[in-house]
């Protein structure tokens, strides 16, 4: 599908050239002959594959590879395998003695303890429907091909909220949350156009309705979240084989439900790789000069300020000393006195440190100091009282989250 579609863009890109200005591309798409003949073989694949996965057929599976002329990337060649189902869990032996040792899994997603739990948070935290719980945790999968640096490995930390709301409610909540967390990811300053939802053809046994987050990795558009509409039926199923009632009672209508579930779920470890991937730059300057630089979002960048002395005598070690233990109670900061001060800071670029301040011969005689500014390599002499509230604005987290509102 995705190479139809490639097909589909070189077409309008070809004229776009040919007519210039008076182009209008989506009456083109609409109407040009070739295009709607892509369209309609891409339809058709898409129809298949979807009937396919719903109805489990991997016999079919199997067949629209062979039509669609799939071939390995690798080595090329079309000899396929049967298409199977792969063990998604890990199992493991619980247990004193190995002849009476229980079975069990390694959790594949951290949702479970949040269902298991929400009565007493409920009950707790005095919560009204609709209210959510998150959690943050590790999570375990056998996966086939665990590869991509840290995009998909066997141990991952997953972040997931679980919303609560009235049956029926759930498809608008489903809305709500996929608007929720575009825009958070949005905040973070790596061009909407890098980041698109893509529906599921296949919903899992639980859902009702998902769609993932995508990034464009350097590797291709990835999901990096996952929203599912997760009915109720987790909630039922921990009721039915734990025999413990699991209803909420909702004093606005008056009566008791067992809750459906709107989830938002996203791994820690893939949301780091698509901020390193965003933040990597090279750049020349004007110098004849280049650098590496990590244009993290100031608010989660590992290292928010480096503390400079310009050279290491004169009295201006101990002077960047009484500086960092002035600011190493609220940033993470780094001394560092080695090198010439250009080389000290490519390597702070390197790291994505937003800020460095340079204590020179000056800053002994009026209490001033330099701060450079990563992305712009603008330095600005300020006074040292002034410090730590020309680097907080950005670098806290506040910065972000007022965004979100
Ligand atoms: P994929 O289709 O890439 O295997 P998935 O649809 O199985 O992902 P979900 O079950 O929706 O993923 O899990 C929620 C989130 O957990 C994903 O969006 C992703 O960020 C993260 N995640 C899932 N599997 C892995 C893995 N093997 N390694 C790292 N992160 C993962």
């Amino acid at each position: 599908m995705a190479k139809i579609d490639d097909k589909v863009n070189k077409e309008v890109e070809k004229a776009a050239k040919r007519f210039g200005d008076k182009f209008d591309e989506e009456m083109y798409r609409q109407t040009n002959p070739r295009v709607l003949e892509y369209l309609t073989q891409r339809n058709e694949v898409h129809e298949r594959f979807s009937n396919a996965l719903n109805n489990n057929d991997l016999g079919e599976l199997r067949q629209i590879i062979v039509d669609a002329e799939i071939a390995c990337p690798v080595s090329g060649t079309r000899d396929w395998t049967d298409v199977r189902q792969f063990n998604l869990m890990f199992s493991t032996e619980m247990g004193a003695t190995s002849d009476g040792a229980l079975k069990v899994y390694l959790r594949p997603e951290t949702a479970q303890g949040i269902f298991v739990n929400y009565l007493n948070v409920q009950k707790t935290g005095r919560m009204r429907i609709p209210f959510g719980i998150a959690q943050i945790g590790k999570a375990f999968r056998n996966e086939i091909v665990a590869r991509q640096f840290i995009f998909r490995m066997r141990e991952f930390e997953q972040m997931e909220l679980q919303f609560f709301v009235r049956p029926g409610e759930e498809l608008e909540w489903f809305e709500e949350w996929k608007k929720i967390r575009m825009k958070w990811h949005q905040t973070l300053g790596f061009g909407a156009e890098n980041y698109r939802f893509h529906d599921h053809e296949k919903l899992a046994h639980y859902a009702n309705a998902a769609t993932d987050i995508e990034y464009k990795m350097p590797f291709g558009f990835k999901e990096v979240e996952g929203i599912h509409s997760r009915t109720d039926f987790d909630l039922a199923q921990h009721e039915k084989f734990s025999g413990k009632k699991l209803q909420y009672f909702d004093p606005e209508l008056n009566k008791s439900y067992i809750p459906y579930v709107v989830e938002t779920s996203i791994g820690v470890d893939r949301m780091i790789l698509s901020i390193m991937a965003a933040s990597y730059c090279e750049e020349d300057l004007d110098n004849g000069e280049s650098r590496v630089v990590m244009k993290f979002p100031p608010a989660l960048a590992p290292v928010k300020a480096a503390i400079l002395p310009l050279i290491r005598k004169g009295g201006l070690p101990e002077k960047a000393r009484e500086i960092m233990n002035q600011l190493k109670f609220n940033f993470s900061c780094q001394y560092d006195e080695k090198d010439s001060i250009g080389k000290r800071y490519r390597r702070q670029d390197a790291i994505g440190t937003p800020y460095c301040i340079t204590i020179d011969h000056q800053t002994l005689e009026d209490n001033t100091v330099t701060i450079r500014e990563r992305d712009t390599m603008e330095q600005k002499r300020v006074s040292l009282n002034s410090v730590e509230q020309e680097i907080s604005e950005k670098t806290k987290m506040e910065y972000l989250l007022k965004q979100l509102i």
